[in-house]
């Protein structure tokens, strides 16, 4: 990499890190835990390091998984893969130990802690949305450090954030957080995945991360919602989206935390995307789940993605999936089968399938009415959402 731009990269990530008022941190199961469950020295430091952030005045909210892991450790035995029930059942176990083992941390730094349990619907309904941030801005107000988790023992499959990345960049978004530490048990991001790849290089900036490939990156090896690099790289993008720089460090290193703040060279640094979207428009395309899939033609592809155009009845080829009038949907490109983003439909898929390929001015003679003469606006659309 040229020298000058890798100065000017190491200046704007030294003066971010310096900025930072409000900081989620994301920390794994993988780094929590040991042979034996929970290992009370990784809790303890991180309650050290994020205890000297908040001694600084910063705002931290930590989004910590391991309840599963605690959970384990205390019935002795693993079965989280064969039935959700059993894994919901080891979570109400370890939740509760996960949360007395951070209360005991940081109190040693005269921290109070709160916990803070969350599931997708939650955030799904705006007014549940506006609940949890106001509970979280009250939290902040009185120096208390929440630690988020998502709601296991209540939520099926279906309705799973898929995994905590995922929840960490919803979370992001509630608070208008402006860096995103996701500590991992990797080095950082890689070129190629490491496991595979022994020529694979720690990538220490990535400043488009909407030009990287997480599959490629991954090769195959983590898929979506598994966790691992795919979905962090995912939840990255998402931050990038709304304007938040994202560091993926290694939770496992000692003081990583500590040593990153103080201008060492760690891990991976993504940059945000110069133009953010609108808050809502990551709120409609992460907090709500896509019903069905509307296919576009050729000409569609360059309105939407070029021209910054609506979606018209007339660019459309296919329509799966039964959706009713306002659904999220993906929008692919017919001929690559490439995902151009999600938006809200104007109409109900049944519809959708009566006026695909008809202009708009033929809607109101198929339809009895034409109430929108786009099938989805521009404004309810988010190119390149990173599902
Ligand atoms: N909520 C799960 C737990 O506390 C972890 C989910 C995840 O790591 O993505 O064990």
């Amino acid at each position: 990499m040229d020298r000058q731009k890798l100065e000017e990269y190491r200046e704007y990530k030294r003066q971010t890190l310096e900025r930072a008022k409000k900081i989620v941190i994301k920390v794994g199961s993988a780094v929590l835990t040991g042979a034996n469950g929970l290992d009370p020295r990784v809790i303890n430091r991180l309650a050290d390091e994020i205890s000297l952030l908040h001694d600084k005045g910063r705002d931290v909210l930590l989004v910590s998984s391991g309840a599963v892991a605690a959970g384990c450790k205390v019935m002795r035995s693993c079965k989280v893969k064969e039935c959700l029930s059993y894994k919901q059942a080891v979570s109400a176990i370890g939740q509760s130990r996960l949360m007395h083992a951070y209360d005991q941390a940081f109190a040693l730094y005269d921290k109070v802690t709160a916990q803070v349990l969350l599931t997708k619907d939650d955030l799904k309904s705006r007014e549940r949305f506006l609940n949890a941030r106001n509970t979280l801005l009250q939290l902040l107000s009185w120096k208390v450090i929440p630690i988020i988790n998502e709601n296991d023992t209540v939520v099926v499959q279906e309705l799973k954030f898929g995994d905590n990345d995922a929840l960490a960049a919803l979370v992001l978004n509630l608070v208008e957080a402006d860096l995103f530490i996701n500590l991992t048990s990797a080095d950082g991001v890689y070129n190629a995945n490491p496991l595979l790849n022994k020529e694979a290089k720690l990538m220490p900036y990535i400043t488009d991360i909407s030009k990287l490939d997480p599959e490629e990156i991954c090769q195959g090896k983590t898929t979506q919602g598994s966790g691992g690099m795919y979905s962090k790289l995912l939840a990255a993008r998402r931050a990038a989206q709304i304007g938040v720089p994202t560091l993926i460090i290694s939770g496992k290193s000692r003081f990583a935390l500590e040593r990153v703040f103080s201008g060492e060279e760690l891990g991976t640094f993504i940059f945000p995307e110069e133009k953010s979207i609108s808050r809502r428009k990551f709120w409609l395309a992460y907090n709500l789940d896509p019903t069905g899939e509307v296919l576009v033609d050729k000409g569609a592809t360059r309105a939407i993605v070029h021209q910054g155009k609506s979606l018209l009845p007339a660019g459309i080829v296919d329509v799966r999936g039964e959706f009713g009038k306002g659904a999220l949907v993906k929008v692919i490109d017919a001929g690559s089968g490439k995902s151009l983003g999600v938006g809200l439909s104007n109409y109900k898929s049944s519809e959708l399938k009566q006026i695909m390929g008809k202009k708009s001015s033929e809607i109101e003679q198929v339809l009895g009415q034409c109430v929108y003469s786009e099938a989805i606006h521009r404004d309810n659309f988010l190119l390149g959402a990173a599902l």
